[in-house]
């Protein structure tokens, strides 16, 4: 069966082609700058690389060439065979809380949620309404970025503010990067072999979050209301004591959603080192001595350690610790700075276990109190297989 797994965003649109039950990528690739000049798409497949510069006028236009390149290069024979698209979705409310076939009715009741995703969920849903006209007769899923955080205990995910926030304009933790917590959650508890697992998972690239998962189910989760809560990121700066916002408006005229968007894309390690939001760059300088590039790196490790201290508090001891996305499976160096802050929990780094990049495997010692797994994330994969089983 051939899945489609899509995320679109407000001018681009990102797929890969999947065969599954094999989980064989038969293709993927990007269009960039729909509806504006300099529009391109890039698709890779058996090796080969095509990239072509065409105006992409809408998402719809976008499609349309998608499905063209997949058969005029012989990726799929005809349409027929791609039997479903999956789509990411970041916000579903606290409505949602499961993968769905979508129909217009549910899509207008996703909608509902664009003022919380004001960035991504209308894009989503333009990419969804895209795939529906260009392929009316394929059954397109939509898999949320918040539903595998609606296990959350209202202890969890209310916040100590007056309670009408919540009960008229639903402020509370919604958490996010759930897609890839659950495929770390399958990949690890399949492995492990046990599905009554405590998993500490940090998903930790660009944007980063922690996850307690307690059996499948998640226990908290370190984003919130949006993605800027929790620990240090590239461009975000985490939790903050709220009231530096209306300080910093006074100092310097700025409006509060000037002052958010620099929490949003000037803070976290960017902010801190003054060098990049990229922790290669950051990791680089802070090595040739760069003393804020040393601090943003120190920051960055701490609070990450701080948050699987607590969260091994709140599972009442973890079975294990997972770390993923581009830092977790990437960057040794960062690994063993967060390993070695919390040596309070018992948990050794393996130094030379850990000297690898990109592959699942344990780096802890044999005697770590924890074992530490580094698991590849695949969200396109949990999207996909998620699909393969609704429209099956
Ligand atoms: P993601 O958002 O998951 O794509 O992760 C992006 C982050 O992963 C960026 O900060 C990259 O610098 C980081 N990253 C990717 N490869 C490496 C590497 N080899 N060493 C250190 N960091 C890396």
């Amino acid at each position: 069966m051939k899945i489609l797994s899509v995320n679109a965003g407000s001018s681009s649109l990102k797929f890969t082609l999947i065969e599954l039950p094999s989980r064989e990528v038969l293709a993927s690739g990007l269009f960039e700058k729909i509806g504006i000049t300099g529009s391109m798409y890039t698709i890779k497949f058996n090796g080969e690389k095509i990239t072509k510069e065409c105006y992409l006028a809408d998402h719809s236009f976008a499609v349309s060439k998608l499905i063209e390149e997949l058969v005029s290069n012989g990726i799929v024979e005809s349409l027929e065979e791609i039997e479903g698209v999956g789509h990411r979705i970041l916000h579903g409310g606290s409505e949602f809380t499961e993968s769905l076939v979508l129909d217009d009715n549910i899509l207008t009741r996703i909608s509902k949620y664009n003022e919380l995703g004001p960035l991504h969920n209308p894009a989503n849903i333009m990419g969804v309404k895209a795939f529906m006209k260009v392929l009316p007769n394929v059954k397109n899923v939509g898999v949320f970025d918040t539903t595998f955080h609606q296990s959350m205990k209202e202890t969890e995910y209310l916040y100590p503010v007056p309670y009408e926030w919540y009960t008229k304009y639903g402020i509370r933790k919604y958490g996010f990067h759930g897609t890839s917590h659950r495929f770390i959650n399958r990949s690890i508890s399949e492995y492990l072999k046990r599905d009554d697992l405590k998993i500490i998972s940090c998903h930790i690239g660009n944007g980063g979050s922690l996850c307690a998962i307690d059996s499948g189910k998640v226990v908290d989760t370190t984003m919130g209301f949006t993605p800027l809560a929790g620990i240090m990121m590239g461009t975000r700066s985490g939790d903050i004591d709220p009231s530096i916002i209306p300080f910093i408006m006074k100092k310097t005229g700025h409006s509060a959603e000037e002052i958010v968007n620099e929490l949003n894309k000037k803070s976290g390690l960017l902010g801190v080192s003054g060098i990049s939001s990229d922790s290669r760059d950051v990791e680089n300088a802070a090595f040739e001595g760069n003393e804020r590039a040393i601090l943003a790196q120190e920051m960055y490790a701490q609070k990450i350690a701080n948050y699987i201290a607590m969260y091994n508090n709140l599972l009442n001891g973890a079975d294990v610790i997972t770390l993923t996305a581009g830092v977790g499976e990437n960057s040794k160096n960062m690994r063993k700075m967060i390993i070695d802050r919390i040596q309070s929990l018992g948990v050794k780094i393996d130094d030379e276990k850990n000297d690898f990049r990109g592959e699942f495997r344990l780096i802890s010692t044999d005697d770590s109190k924890i074992p530490v797994y580094v698991v590849p994330t695949n969200e396109e994969l949990m999207i996909a297989l998620d699909t393969m089983e609704l429209i099956s």
